[in-house]
């Protein structure tokens, strides 16, 4: 018999509003950057979706270039659509973007019509699927007219390629502009997925979370536990299995005795909620209701049900976030400096 998703999975998760659009996400939501690659057995990638959809985890995050190899993590959840999700197409957000390189030449990367049509065409083929919920543009392209770039995520909407259009990384000035130009084209932006978390602050200071809540356009965050740095696991040097050990993504030069020392004092304070660091983490970024869904990767599916467990202590007193900045914003690696840049 097919799989079957637990029956109580709507009793556990939070649905967040985003922005002022009709749909709700739940509060924490997975990514399949990583781990969901060639270099994963697949059984431990249906594992992990199994685990999510059962949390209450309806939206899973996907773009063009996941993998490795670029677009293996569509095809692979593809295959998890057909094998374990079949029949469950309507209760599930599934979105992917493009933006960063995808093939060679001039047409594979970047903002132009030309490669957005032509990647959501291919993300939709690797992943069966006759429509996404939300398509991205992955990066604001400084050379590309922005009204190109937005005309190609109405069009997208428009053709029924995807239901909603969101963007990526974008500033606050860019985002302005870009949800200026879709509301024209009456394809609203409703969604933004921005970097965050306590030791990533770009968009408080840059001023996109006052944008997005006075513009009604929900965000969803990424890297929320800083790639795994804000969890205990690099507390005593770096585990073979773990993300900083590829030294790819997250350098190993992020790992300073500095940087550790900090994040023992934070997951103190974690400790004392009751609480694991990854658990008070994705408590902090939805604190206050202004983020609207966390959106967590794992390599394996008990760092999800960990995760959320996150909602069962979401608040926190004045006391507790100011230790929690005296010791992030000590430790803070920037991870993502560069989306502010553009
Ligand atoms: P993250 O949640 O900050 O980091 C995930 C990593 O943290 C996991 O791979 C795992 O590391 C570790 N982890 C997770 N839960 C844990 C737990 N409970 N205990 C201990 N360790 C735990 O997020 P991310 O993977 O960097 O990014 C999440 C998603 O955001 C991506 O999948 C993607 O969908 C999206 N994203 C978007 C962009 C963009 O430009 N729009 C960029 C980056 C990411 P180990 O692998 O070491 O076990």
């Amino acid at each position: 018999m097919a799989w079957q998703p637990a029956e109580n999975r709507y009793e556990k998760m939070k649905y967040n509003r985003c922005g002022r659009s009709g749909l709700r996400l739940p509060a924490i939501s997975l990514g399949l950057w990583h781990n969901f690659g060639d270099d994963t057995p697949h059984e431990r990638k249906v594992d992990m979706c199994r685990t999510a959809l059962d949390l209450g985890i309806t939206h899973f995050d996907l773009a063009n270039n996941y993998g490795p190899p670029p677009g293996t993590a569509e095809t692979a959840f593809g295959e998890i659509m057909r094998s374990d999700f079949s029949g469950l197409r309507d209760e599930l957000i599934i979105s992917s973007k493009a933006g960063y390189y995808m093939w060679p030449g001039p047409y594979g990367e970047w903002g132009s019509r030309k490669y957005l049509i032509a990647s959501c065409d291919q993300s939709l083929k690797r992943m069966g699927l006759d429509y996404v919920d939300i398509f991205y543009s992955h990066r604001f392209d400084p050379e590309t007219p922005l009204e190109e770039t937005c005309g190609a995520l109405d069009h997208i909407v428009r053709s029924g390629r995807a239901l909603y259009v969101g963007i990526s990384s974008y500033n606050s000035q860019r985002t302005r502009e870009a949800a200026a130009i879709l509301k024209e084209l009456g394809t609203p932006c409703i969604i933004h997925q921005p970097s965050y978390s306590m030791l990533n602050r770009w968009i408080e200071d840059d001023g996109l979370v006052d944008t997005l809540e006075e513009l009604g356009i929900g965000s969803i965050v990424f890297s929320p536990l800083a790639q795994g740095m804000l969890t205990t696991k690099y507390l005593n040097g770096i585990p073979e299995d773990s993300r900083a050990a590829q030294n790819h993504f997250l350098k190993k030069e992020f790992i300073r005795p500095a940087i550790i020392d900090n994040i023992r004092k934070l997951s103190a304070i974690a400790e004392r909620r009751g609480q694991t660091l990854a658990q008070m983490a994705l408590a902090w970024v939805l604190r206050g209701g202004r983020i609207t869904s966390a959106l967590i990767g794992a390599s394996r599916s008990a760092q999800i049900i960990d995760c959320v467990k996150a909602l069962e202590n979401d608040s926190f007193t004045a006391e507790e976030l100011s230790e929690i900045d005296l010791y992030a914003r000590e430790a803070d690696v920037n991870l993502w400096a560069k989306s502010a840049e553009l």
